[in-house]
């Protein structure tokens, strides 16, 4: 007799390497969801409820894009608005339901609900698949409770590690258990729009350019779209996937040489990683103001210098720029990122979280591992070996912006 599954979607929201779509039984008709659950846009420490406009754009173009490529394999894309567990159980109950397949997510929402609907369907068969990472928790030479306190050690144990293969797309899907119209094709209007087109599309174009052979030598640079590989955003939604980009540099490697600056990109594709292992071991502590660790920051909330360092208005010039250009564009190199977090924290002062919780709402790359685990390292109570990290704002400003170039750019509001 031919099954019922469901297929949730959450952080790999793409057709290439995803695993996923293997773990779908053969003699199976597939129901395709994603849910928004109002939890995930709720900023306890901001009092806000919503996402930046940026971060939303590119989510719904990811989504977008993603139901147009499951249509063309006769599928579909059911989008439900409403709490995890509560819209999973009125799935299964809906179209009785056999089996549920979705990603291994850092989320406690998302881990909560899945062990939640076990415990309600005895019967369901659940398959949790790792499609975020570049490892699988079986490939790790340690278990996860032993992980590296720090990322050094963690990057010598797994870097000389053999990579797996990126899965290849489907090309056939069970057919849809209940057929709906298809979303509108996506516009593509920004330089970072959203969806696994526009990210193989731009994978493609930064190794068909010189830009990764000095990547080490520009990735500090302030304000410049080649500096970087820029491909975050797609990482963070996974409309991409991190053994797809390492696929493509070795390819690149190949044909252009290795260098320092080729193997610097994998470099901090393992700190991802790391931040990834991070996040599911420490669990909520990722959250916690002390950190893994019960170090005690030395900060507390001031409404008014918040104010001021979320708007661009602190006695910095650099600072100002960055967070403007933040709140414009949804994106910041990740030097600015720095700066602006060791100025939140040691030149104002203020609870860490509080920044974490306002590049959360911002960025468009936001990443739950890698942005609460950045904080936690900038605040000096997470990974960061010396534990104390305090950028001189002056002497940076001098380094990465002496003709102030980048400052003026964002005396007004501009996009990239
Ligand atoms: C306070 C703070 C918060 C951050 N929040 C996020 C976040 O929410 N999401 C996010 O993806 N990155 C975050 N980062 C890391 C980093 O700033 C961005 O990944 C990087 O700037 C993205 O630009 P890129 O794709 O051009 O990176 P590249 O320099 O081209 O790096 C390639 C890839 O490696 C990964 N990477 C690079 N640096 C880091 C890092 N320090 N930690 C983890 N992964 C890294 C990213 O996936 C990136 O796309 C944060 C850094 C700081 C200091």
């Amino acid at each position: 007799m031919s099954q019922s599954s469901l297929l949730w979607f959450t952080n790999s929201l793409r057709l290439d390497d995803n695993s996923l779509y293997n773990a779908v039984s053969e003699d199976t008709k597939l129901h395709c969801i994603y849910i928004y659950d109002q939890r995930t846009e709720l900023f306890f420490h901001l009092g806000e409820k919503h996402l930046s406009p940026h971060r939303a754009r590119f989510l719904e173009q990811t989504i977008s894009t993603l139901d147009q490529q499951l249509s063309s394999l006769g599928q579909c894309l059911h989008r439900i608005n409403g709490d995890y567990l509560e819209s999973l159980t009125h799935q299964v109950q809906q179209y009785s339901i056999d089996k549920i397949v979705t990603s291994r997510h850092v989320g406690g929402y998302e881990q909560q609900a899945i062990k939640a609907i076990a415990k309600r369907f005895p019967h369901l068969q659940i398959a949790v698949v790792e499609t975020a990472t570049i490892f699988q928790e079986s490939q790790l030479p340690f278990v996860l409770s032993d992980l590296d306190k720090s990322f050094t050690p963690f990057r010598k144990r797994v870097e000389d590690l053999v990579i797996d293969q990126p899965v290849t797309a489907p090309t056939s899907l069970p057919p849809p258990i209940h057929k709906i119209s298809l979303s509108k094709p996506v516009e593509l209007k920004a330089s970072f729009n959203g969806g696994e087109v526009a990210a193989l599309q731009h994978l493609e174009t930064y190794f068909n350019s010189t830009a990764p052979l000095t990547y080490k030598e520009t990735r500090n640079v302030l304000d410049d779209w080649q500096s970087s590989t820029k491909l975050s955003p797609w990482l963070a939604v996974g409309a991409i996937s991190a053994r797809r980009v390492i696929a493509r540099l070795s390819e690149y490697e190949l044909q252009n040489g290795a260098n320092e600056s080729t193997y610097w990109i994998k470099f901090e594709l393992l700190w991802r990683e790391y931040f990834q292992w991070y996040a599911l071991h420490w669990g909520d502590r990722l959250y916690a103001f002390k950190g893994p660790h019960n170090r005690n920051p030395l900060t507390s909330y001031d409404a008014e210098r918040f104010r001021a360092w979320r708007e661009g208005h602190t006695p910095y010039p650099i600072i100002n720029a960055a967070m403007k250009q933040l709140k414009a564009t949804g994106y910041i190199s990740n030097r600015a990122r720095q700066l602006v977090a060791s100025c939140l924290v040691h030149e104002l002062a203020i609870d860490w979280r509080y920044g974490a919780e306002y590049f959360e709402q911002q960025l468009l790359d936001f990443d739950i591992a890698s942005n609460w685990g950045n904080w936690q390292y900038l605040a000096g109570v997470g990974a960061d070996p010396r534990g104390h990290r305090q950028f001189n704002l002056e002497k940076q400003t001098q380094i990465h912006d002496p003709k102030h170039r980048f400052i003026k750019s964002w005396d007004g509001n501009k996009g990239f």
